[in-house]
């Protein structure tokens, strides 16, 4: 899906911006794992997430 084919659910907006927050993601059972950032995509117009990924899918399968 290409950033120009998404369309928010919630108010049928499509301009978006990612947005990461600073708690990474671990594996449940290696707490002592680094982990993984989130990206958020967020609506610009009404704030709702339309997706949610991790930065390195990789890291959490180790
Ligand atoms: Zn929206």
């Amino acid at each position: 899906m290409t950033r120009s084919e998404m369309k928010c659910k919630c108010c049928g907006g499509n301009s978006f911006v990612e947005a990461m927050d600073f708690i990474n993601l671990r594996p449940i059972n290696k707490k002592m794992s680094y982990g993984t950032e989130r990206v958020y995509t967020v609506c610009m117009d009404c704030g709702e997430v339309v997706s949610i990924k991790v930065k390195n899918p990789e890291m959490l399968r180790k």
